[in-house]
């Protein structure tokens, strides 16, 4: 497991490039490209683009934006309305087992004046679902992404909305480079955690029917680019960033998590407060990768310029891996199996070179944090 030489990432995160030097694509954009970038430029081609959406707005809303209610989602959606003074329709596919921050985070958006379609998947269908992903992939919220993304292009076609903002374009802030460094969002099929929605067949096994999975697929690209744009504002807009976003929604009303670093391996409140299955998501990423939430936030941190190599070496070491066990019985009961079932089905998906069973029979690390292994 080889680390960045500017920040902690590993070779291990799936489609992440390192340079000769030691660098992750990441941080060679940060440091290399980022600085020489024309703003004035891009600026330019997004009020293009925001002009065509006006001109092709034919049910009335120029935009869709999928939003949580999070840091990120409350930045673009209010970057949308006010800066680029597009009448924007919000798309929100509820999580099961909401958070009571997460909602009034989603209604305190709400509440800044937009109209927002409220969708809800089949709590039934995303269980069965989550269960499988959990057992065959080590990875409980896959399924959950998939009406994430489909959702709000499924909704954009449907009220004839042209453009469809998304957040960030991973290629440029994780460095998963198969991606590319773009503005068009329409390229989201290659993003990994996306990978494999059109196997349909492995997903239908069990009781599962093709109209259970119609939230989960996406719309056909070639149909998508006739009358509609897709893209990431992280590629036009400055200042966009995790303390920018952060400040920005908090200052409008963004409320965070209470629970502690050491239950929800994460250092800032303010994300994934609207669901808790990511805290187990990500301790499970932990066991697999050698590294979990914590490593990337600090990561955004150091590429900002905001912490310390060392400093973020020490927060990772004490808080990834960890999660609450009230999140991993709650996740237990959503998917109907017992405690006992969860660790047995983790311990098949600990990656065995990075860990070691102690004689308690808990799972330890063999590498150390930011040394090569
Ligand atoms: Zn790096």
């Amino acid at each position: 497991m080889q680390y960045c030489k500017i920040c902690i990432q590993t070779d291990t995160r799936p489609g992440i490039s390192f340079s000769e030097d030691g660098i992750c694509s990441a941080c060679d954009y940060r440091s290399k490209k980022f600085p020489k970038i024309d703003w004035t430029e891009r600026q330019k081609q997004l009020q293009e683009i925001v002009d065509w959406a006006k001109e092709n707005s034919r049910g009335g809303y120029d935009c869709v934006i999928g939003i949580s209610g999070g840091k990120d989602s409350t930045f673009q959606a209010l970057y949308a309305k006010e800066q680029l003074r597009l009448n924007v329709l919000l798309v929100n596919v509820a999580p099961d087992n909401i958070t009571e921050v997460g909602r009034q985070n989603l209604e305190n958006l709400v509440q800044k004046g937009f109209d927002l379609v409220s969708f809800r998947p089949n709590p039934i269908v995303m269980s069965n679902l989550t269960r499988k992903s959990f057992y065959e992939y080590g990875n409980p919220v896959k399924p959950s992404e998939y009406p994430l993304y489909a959702v709000p292009y499924q909704t954009a076609m449907m009220y004839k909305a042209p453009l469809i903002i998304w957040g960030e374009n991973v290629a440029i802030t994780l460095g998963v480079t198969k991606l590319g460094i773009s503005g068009d969002a329409l390229n989201v099929l290659g993003h990994n955690t996306l990978e494999g929605i059109e196997t349909k067949d492995y997903w239908l096994q069990d009781v599962l029917t093709l109209t259970d999975l119609l939230p989960y697929k996406f719309p056909d690209v070639s149909e998508l680019k006739k009358n509609h744009r897709a893209i990431y504002l992280n590629y036009y807009v400055r200042e966009w960033g995790w303390k920018n976003n952060t400040d920005f929604s908090v200052a409008r009303g963004l409320e965070g998590r209470v629970d502690r670093p050491e239950l929800t391996a994460r250092i800032g409140p303010y994300n994934s407060v609207d669901g808790d299955i990511q805290i187990v998501n990500q301790m499970i990423k932990y066991y697999k990768l050698g590294f979990g939430f914590v490593t990337d936030e600090v990561c955004y941190y150091i590429r900002e310029g905001l912490m310390s190599r060392n400093e973020a070496i020490n927060l990772a070491k004490k808080y990834d891996g960890k999660c609450g066990d009230q999140y991993i019985d709650e996740f237990c009961k959503y998917i109907n199996i017992t405690v006992e079932e969860f660790w047995t089905n983790i311990d098949k998906h600990v990656n065995k070179k990075l860990f070691y069973k102690d004689i308690s029979s808990k799972w330890v690390p063999k590498f150390e944090v930011g040394e090569d292994f």
